[in-house]
């Protein structure tokens, strides 16, 4: 596990505890070269989830590119970088707790919402407006789209 301050290959486990869900063991390490401390997390290997974009493609769930948008909607908050990375897993464990091998991606942002409303109120105000604007600017084009069809001879 290489670390992420130095790139140095070489780290101890200083601590090593469940997380509140049970399903991850988070571990806190100490790089050897230039003594940052650093998390992982081990979790049992889980059949793929698939999530399915609203142009209907498939791409395999990326926790990290949730945790990303989350990120961002937190920027200037007093919101920690542990607290989103718990946020996500509480939606990748209600995902995968579903029947669905398939989500889809408006299902996550839902479950995103949700999750940042318990957080913060201003990044959760403004992870809705984003979300819900690029919604509209969907149906608009649907909108626009059969108005066309219409048109056509
Ligand atoms: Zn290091």
């Amino acid at each position: 596990m290489k670390c992420p301050y130095c790139g140095g290959e070489e780290s101890k486990v200083i601590d090593s505890r469940p997380t509140e869900d049970g399903e991850r063991i988070r571990r806190r390490r100490e790089c050897l070269a230039c003594h940052k401390r650093f998390t992982t997390y081990e979790a049992v290997e889980t059949l793929p989830l698939m999530v399915i974009k609203k142009n209907n493609s498939r791409e395999l769930f990326d926790r990290q590119k949730v945790l990303n948008g989350m990120l961002r909607s937190c920027a200037q908050r007093p919101v920690s970088y542990e607290q989103l990375e718990q946020a996500v897993s509480n939606i990748e464990q209600t995902l995968l707790n579903g029947y669905d091998r398939e989500v889809s991606s408006v299902q996550i942002g839902e479950l995103a919402m949700q999750e940042l409303k318990k957080i913060d109120e201003v990044a959760y105000v403004r992870f809705a407006s984003v979300y819900r604007r690029f919604a509209d600017v969907e149906s608009f084009f649907a909108e626009l789209e059969e108005l066309m069809k219409d048109r056509k001879p």
